[in-house]
C-alpha cells in the first residue's frame, strides 16, 4: 500500500471539521488498507505504533527534527528554523522546503506504508550512544522518498504533531461502517476496545475474522482494560437513591490506581491511563506475586503511601516522590506502599467483567490473602444514609478521600472505560486545613506491632474540655516520633499508668494501656474533620459526630511545662475547624 493514500486522507480529514465527513474519509481510508497493514493505519492515524499501554514513543525532538530535514533539503538549519517561526508547524515548513526541490524526486522511490512504518518504528525503538545521529539519518531517509505532502505528514508524526481530531470513538465508528456491516457493529467493537485498549488489535480481529470473533473478544491479561470510572454526589440520601435504596460503600483511597494483571510469576501494573507502571513499582509487583492466590489474575488496587513505623496511610503527596525512573531501590525503602483491592476482572481463565459487582467481590475474597500491606477496601454494604456518613467521616478520618458507593444490583457489571452510575463517588465540599500546632494530653496508648512490638505504637490524645473539667479524645497518633522518643514516652508515662480509662478522659475507643491525663505533647495535623469515632466536640458541628485531627504528627515538642488542663481546649479546635473551613 502506497503512502501517498494515507497522507491523501489526512489532508481530507483535516481539511473538514464535521465528524461525519471525517468518518467518511477514514472509512475510505480503511477500505483501501489490506487486512495485513489495517492495524498499523490505525495506530498510525493517531500518530502512534502501538497501543498506548506499550509505552512506545516516537518522540523526536523538533530540534533533531530540524536536522534531518536540513538534509534531506540542502538547506540550513537556521534556514529552517526561521521559516518555522513565521509557519508554527514544522510540517509546513517542510513541505515547502521539498517543494522547491523537485529534481531531486527523480530519485524517489515511492513510500509504502510498510517502509514508514518500519522506519518509525526503528526511530522509536533505538537506543544508546550514537542513537541520535542514526535516527535523524533514517528519518532523512524517509524525507528524501517522500512527496512534499507525505513529509508534512511524517515530521507531524515524529514529532508527535500529527493531531488529526480523529477520537477512538470515531475510529469505532469507521470501523464498523467499513467492515462490521453497518452501525450496529458499533457497540461490539466498542466492548472489545474496552476490554483490550488495543484499537489496532480490534481493527485487526473484525478485517480478518469478522463481527462473531469480535463479539467473542475476552480479557486477556496483558491486554489492560480501560479503567470503569465513578459518578459523583455530594450526599449519602441522594446516592442510595440513585443506587436503589442499598449500595456496597468502600473506602476511597487516595493514591494510585493500579491494574494488575498476574501470570504466573509474571506481574504486570498498569495505571489510570494505562501506562505500563511495573518498573517503577517492584514491591507491588511482589505483593501481588504473593498476596493473589490463582495463577492469572487481573486485579484492581489503589496504591497508597503507608508510614513506615505504623502502617498508617499518608497523604497522597507522598506517594508522588515514587514517580520516578532512577533510585527505585532507595524510594521503596522511604516511601513504601500498601495495596487497598477493590475489584476483579478475570481469574484462571475465567472473564468476570460481565458479572455482577456483589459476584465479583466474592471471588475477590477469595483469591485476596490478606496481609500488612495488602488488604481487600474497607467496606460496608447498607440502606441507611445515617451509617453512610458516619462510614464517610471514618474513610476520612483514617486517610481516604471519601467513599465509592456502588451498585449491588444483578446488573451492576464491570462499565469498561465508562463513567456511570453503578459507581458513586462521595467526597468532601469543604475541609479545614490545619495551620497551628496544638498542645494535647496522653489519655491513653495501643502497643505496637512489628518494628514497635515491645514499646507503643500508637498514642491516643485528648483536648480539655473547660466546662466539663473532662478530656475528649481528638487523635490516635503514631507519626513523628523519633527512636529516642519511642524509648522516652513509655518511662514518661509509666507513672501516670493507671488499669482503666479515667473517669475525666471520654472515649469510644478501647485503648490498651490508660493513663492519668498529666503529660502534654505538641502536635501538628493536615486538617480538622468530623469524625465518628473521637469524642471532640461532640454533636456540636453534626448530630453523633466529633472532631479529629487527620495526618496527625508529634512535633518532637514535650510541653512538659504545661498541666492537663493547659493543654489546647475543645473550644480553641471547634474555633479552628470553623475558621479554616474552605471549600475545595
Ligand atoms: P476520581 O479519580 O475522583 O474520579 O475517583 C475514582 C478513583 O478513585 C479511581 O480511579 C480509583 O483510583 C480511586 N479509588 C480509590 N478507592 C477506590 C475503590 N474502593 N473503588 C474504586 N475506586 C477507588
Amino acid at each position: 500500500m502506497m503512502y501517498s493514500l494515507v497522507a491523501e486522507a489526512y489532508e481530507k480529514i483535516e481539511g473538514t471539521t464535521k465528524r461525519l465527513e471525517m468518518t467518511d474519509y477514514l472509512v475510505d481510508l480503511l477500505k483501501k488498507t489490506p487486512p495485513d497493514l489495517i492495524d498499523k493505519v490505525v495506530y498510525l492515524t493517531q500518530g502512534k505504533l502501538y497501543p498506548d499501554y506499550m509505552g512506545v514513543e516516537i518522540g523526536i525532538a523538533e530540534k533533531l527534527a530540524i536536522r534531518a530535514v536540513s538534509k534531506a533539503t540542502g538547506r540550513s538549519e537556521k534556514e529552517i528554523s526561521s521559516d518555522l517561526e513565521v509557519t508554527g508547524d514544522l510540517g509546513e515548513t517542510t513541505q515547502k522546503f521539498l517543494e522547491k526541490r523537485l529534481q531531486a524526486s527523480l530519485f524517489r522511490r515511492p513510500l509504502t506504508v510498510q517502509t514508514v512504518y518500519r522506519t518509525l518504528d526503528k526511530i522509536a525503538k533505538t537506543t544508546g550512544s550514537g542513537s541520535m545521529d542514526y535516527k535523524i539519518n533514517l528519518l532523512a531517509g524517509l524525507l528524501v522518498d517522500a512527496t512534499p505532502k507525505e513529509a508534512k505528514y511524517i515530521i507531524r508524526t515524529v514529532t508527535g504533531k500529527l493531531r488529526l481530531g480523529i477520537a477512538d470513538m470515531t475510529v469505532l465508528d469507521a470501523l464498523a461502517i467499513a467492515y462490521g456491516g453497518g452501525k450496529e457493529a458499533r457497540d461490539v467493537l466498542e466492548r472489545a476496545y474496552n476490554i483490550s485498549s488495543d484499537l489496532g488489535k480490534v481493527a485487526k480481529v473484525l478485517v480478518t475474522s469478522g463481527v462473531e470473533e469480535i463479539k467473542r473478544f475476552k480479557v486477556s491479561v496483558g491486554n489492560p482494560i480501560r479503567p470503569m470510572l465513578a459518578e459523583r454526589l455530594s450526599s449519602p440520601q441522594e446516592i442510595l437513591e440513585k443506587l436503589g435504596g442499598k449500595c456496597i460503600a468502600e473506602y476511597k483511597y487516595d493514591g494510585e490506581r493500579m491494574q494488575a494483571h498476574k501470570d504466573g510469576n509474571k506481574v504486570m501494573l498498569f495505571s489510570r491511563r494505562l501506562e505500563n507502571i511495573t518498573s517503577q513499582y517492584p514491591d507491588a509487583v511482589q505483593l501481588i506475586r504473593e498476596n493473589v492466590k490463582a495463577k492469572t489474575a487481573i486485579v484492581e488496587a489503589e496504591c497508597v503511601a503507608v508510614d513506615p513505623d505504623t502502617g498508617e496511610m499518608r497523604p497522597f503527596q507522598e506517594l508522588m516522590h515514587r514517580r520516578r525512573k532512577h533510585e527505585i531501590a532507595e524510594a521503596i525503602v522511604e516511601y513504601p506502599i500498601s495495596l487497598f483491592v477493590f475489584d476483579v476482572l478475570y481469574v484462571d481463565g475465567r472473564d468476570l467483567t460481565l458479572e455482577p459487582y456483589l459476584n465479583r467481590h466474592k471471588v475477590l475474597e477469595e483469591i485476596i490473602e490478606e496481609g500488612d500491606r495488602v488488604k481487600i477496601a474497607t467496606y460496608i454494604i447498607t440502606d441507611d444514609s445515617e451509617k453512610l456518613e458516619r462510614f464517610f467521616e471514618e474513610a476520612i478520618e483514617n486517610g481516604c478521600e471519601g467513599l465509592v458507593c456502588k451498585s449491588v444490583s444483578e446488573d451492576s457489571v464491570y462499565q469498561a472505560g465508562a463513567r456511570g452510575w453503578l459507581w458513586i463517588k462521595y467526597k468532601r465540599d469543604y475541609k479545614s486545613e490545619m495551620t497551628d500546632t496544638v498542645d494535647l494530653v496522653v489519655v491513653g496508648a495501643f502497643y505496637g506491632r512489628g518494628k514497635r512490638a515491645g514499646t507503643y505504637g500508637a498514642l491516643l490524645l485528648a483536648a480539655y474540655n473547660k466546662r466539663e473539667d473532662t478530656f475528649e479524645t481528638v487523635c490516635k497518633i503514631g507519626s513523628g516520633f523519633t527512636d529516642e522518643d519511642l524509648k522516652k514516652i513509655p518511662e514518661l508515662l509509666e507513672p501516670h499508668r493507671i488499669p482503666h480509662r479515667h473517669p475525666r478522659v471520654k472515649s469510644t475507643l478501647e485503648a490498651d494501656v490508660w493513663f492519668t491525663p498529666r503529660i502534654v505533647i505538641e502536635v501538628i495535623g493536615a486538617e480538622i474533620t468530623l469524625s465518628p469515632v473521637h469524642t471532640c466536640a461532640m454533636g456540636i458541628m453534626r448530630k453523633g459526630s466529633g472532631l479529629a485531627i487527620r495526618f496527625p504528627r508529634f512535633t518532637g515538642n514535650y510541653r512538659l511545662d504545661k498541666a492537663a488542663e493547659d493543654a489546647t481546649t475543645v473550644d480553641e479546635i471547634i474555633e479552628m475547624y470553623k475558621s479554616q473551613l474552605k471549600r475545595v
